[in-house]
C-alpha cells in the first residue's frame, strides 16, 4: 500500500523505557513510568489516587534492596500488612535458631528455577514450618477478605511478596528471584479465582469494550499496519503469525502471572519468527510492535484487559520492569494502547476512508485480501503462459531442424546410390564382377547412423565424405 519506509507505527526502544530514564521498562498503565517510578512519584505529581496507582512506593526495585528503600509511609503500610498477616508489626522472626535458619536457607538455595514441586516439598518440610504457616495464614486471610477492593488486594499481595523476600535477603538476588517466582505461583494460583476480573473493578466492561473494538477492526490488513508480511508463498502455507496468535490466546487459561507472562514471551518469539520470513531483512522494534498489534487484532484474546491488569497488579515487579518478559509485556501493553486509540491517521487513512471501512462500505484492496491473491495468481499464470509459449516455439524449431536433417540425409543417400549404380554399370561394361556386399563402410560414427536410418535399403552402401 505504501513503501516500507513509511510505516504507520514507530517506536524506539527509548519510548518503551520508563519516562524517568531509570533504565527499566515503562507501561501505559503507569503512564509510561515503570512500576517503581510510578509508585515513587511525588504525591503532588501523582494527584488524585487512580485506580492503578498503588498508594505508595512500597515496592522496591529489587528484593535485596528492601531495607534501604524503606520510607516512613511505606514502613507504616508494611507494618499494617505485617500485623494483618504475621500477627506482629516486627519483621517475621527468621527462624527459632540461627542454625536451623541457615539450614533452611541452604535448602532453598539448592532450588532449581521452575522446580515448583521441589519448592512445595521444601515448604512443607519441618524446617520451613514457619514460612509455610505464614503462607497459609496469608492465603486464608486473602480469601476471607476477597470482597476488598482489588487495588487493596494487589497492595497486600505485593507487600506479602516483599515481606517474604525479606526472609531471604542474605541470598544472592538471582536466588531470591527464583524463590519469589515459586511464591508468586503458589499464592496466585490459589487467589486467581478471587481477584481476577474483580467485581470492584470495571475490568469486565473494559474487556467487552476492547473485544468489540478489536472485532470492528477486522478489515485491517498487515499492510495497513506496516507489518512486513512474508512473501506470496506464505499466503499458500497460511498465516505465519498463527503460532503467535495461539500463544496469546492461551494466556487467559493460565493462573499465575508468570505463566501469563510466559505466554506473552512465547507469542513475541513467534512474532519475530513470523517476521523473519519477510523479505525486508531482520525485524526491528517497529516491525515487532506492528506484528504484535496485528497478532492482537487477529487473535482478539479473551479477557485481554483483565489479563494485563492482573499481571500488573499481582505479578512480581522485577518480571515486568526488566528482562525479556518486561520488554515483551511492555510491547503488548503498547499494542493494546495503540488499538484503544487507533484512528485513520495511525493507518495512513483519511477520516472518510477510515469511516468507510468501519461501516463496511470499503473493502481493503491494497492488502492481501482475495482480490490481491487473485491478482497475484493471474500474474503467475501469465508468466507461466509466456514460458509455455517459448517452450512451444523451441519445440517447433527443433522439429523443423530434424526434418531438414533427415531430408538432407535422404538426398545424399539417393545421390550416392545413383553414383554407385553408374559405377557398377561402368565396371560391368569393362568386364569386372560386382564388388562383394561385405565392402567395409568407411567414415566416422556419424555415418553409421545414416546406415541405421536407411537399413531398409538393400545392397552395398557408400558414403559421401
Ligand atoms: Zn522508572
Amino acid at each position: 500500500m505504501w513503501p516500507d519506509k513509511q510505516r504507520g507505527i514507530r517506536v524506539s526502544k527509548e519510548e518503551l523505557l520508563c519516562k524517568n530514564a531509570c533504565g527499566y521498562y515503562g507501561n501505559p498503565a503507569w503512564q509510561g513510568f515503570c512500576s517503581k517510578c510510578w509508585k515513587e512519584r511525588p504525591r503532588s505529581a501523582a494527584g488524585s489516587t487512580q485506580d492503578e496507582s498503588p498508594s505508595n512506593d512500597r515496592t522496591p526495585l529489587t528484593f535485596s534492596k528492601f531495607e534501604e528503600k524503606k520510607s516512613s509511609e511505606k514502613g507504616r503500610r508494611i507494618n499494617t500488612v505485617r500485623k494483618f498477616f504475621w500477627g506482629s508489626p516486627s519483621p517475621p522472626k527468621r527462624q527459632e535458631s540461627s542454625e536451623s535458619y541457615s539450614n533452611v536457607l541452604k535448602a532453598y538455595q539448592r532450588l532449581e528455577p521452575g522446580d515448583f514441586t521441589g519448592f512445595l516439598k521444601l515448604l512443607r518440610s519441618a524446617p520451613s514450618q514457619r514460612l509455610q504457616s505464614q503462607c497459609t495464614a496469608f492465603l486464608n486471610t486473602m480469601e476471607a477478605y476477597h470482597d476488598l477492593e482489588v487495588q487493596k488486594q494487589s497492595d497486600f499481595v505485593q507487600d506479602f511478596y516483599q515481606s517474604f523476600a525479606e526472609c531471604f535477603s542474605s541470598l544472592p538476588e538471582v536466588q531470591v528471584t527464583c524463590i519469589m517466582e515459586h511464591v508468586e505461583k503458589l499464592v496466585m494460583t490459589r487467589l486467581h479465582k478471587w481477584v481476577f476480573c474483580h467485581d470492584s473493578s470495571d475490568d469486565e466492561q473494559k474487556d467487552l469494550a476492547l473485544q468489540r473494538r478489536i472485532r470492528s477492526f477486522n478489515w485491517i490488513t498487515p499492510q495497513m499496519l506496516g507489518v512486513p508480511f512474508p512473501d506470496k508463498n506464505a499466503e499458500v502455507t497460511g498465516d505465519p503469525f498463527l503460532p503467535a496468535i495461539t500463544a496469546i490466546i492461551e494466556m487467559d487459561a493460565k493462573r499465575a502471572p508468570q505463566d501469563k507472562l510466559a505466554c506473552v514471551s512465547k507469542c513475541s518469539q513467534h512474532v519475530f519468527e513470523g517476521l523473519s520470513g519477510s523479505s525486508t531483512g531482520p525485524a526491528n522494534a517497529d516491525d515487532f510492535l506492528s506484528g504484535m498489534i496485528y497478532v492482537v487484532l487477529k487473535a482478539n484474546p479473551p479477557r485481554l484487559h483483565s489479563n494485563i491488569k492482573y499481571v500488573i497488579r499481582f505479578g512480581l515487579p522485577h518480571s515486568l520492569m526488566a528482562g525479556e518478559s518486561g520488554y515483551y509485556f511492555t510491547n503488548l501493553s503498547c499494542a493494546v494502547a495503540f488499538i484503544e486509540k487507533l484512528d485513520g491517521a495511525a493507518l495512513n487513512l483519511s477520516p472518510e476512508e477510515f469511516e468507510g471501512y468501519m461501516l463496511g462500505q470499503h473493502v481493503p484492496s491494497g492488502g492481501k485480501g482475495r482480490p490481491q491473491v487473485a491478482g497475484d495468481t493471474r500474474l503467475l499464470l501469465e508468466d507461466l503462459k509466456g514460458r509455455q509459449e517459448k517452450v512451444d516455439q523451441g519445440v517447433g524449431a527443433l522439429n523443423t531442424e530434424l526434418h531438414e536433417w533427415v531430408q538432407a540425409v535422404h538426398s545424399q543417400l539417393n545421390e550416392a546410390t545413383t553414383q554407385f549404380a553408374l559405377v557398377q554399370k561402368e565396371l560391368t561394361a569393362q568386364g569386372f564382377s560386382p564388388p562383394s556386399p561385405e565392402v567395409p563402410v568407411e567414415g566416422a560414427a556419424g555415418d553409421q547412423s545414416v546406415l541405421v536410418l536407411t537399413d531398409q535399403q538393400e545392397g552395398p552402401k557408400d558414403t559421401v565424405c
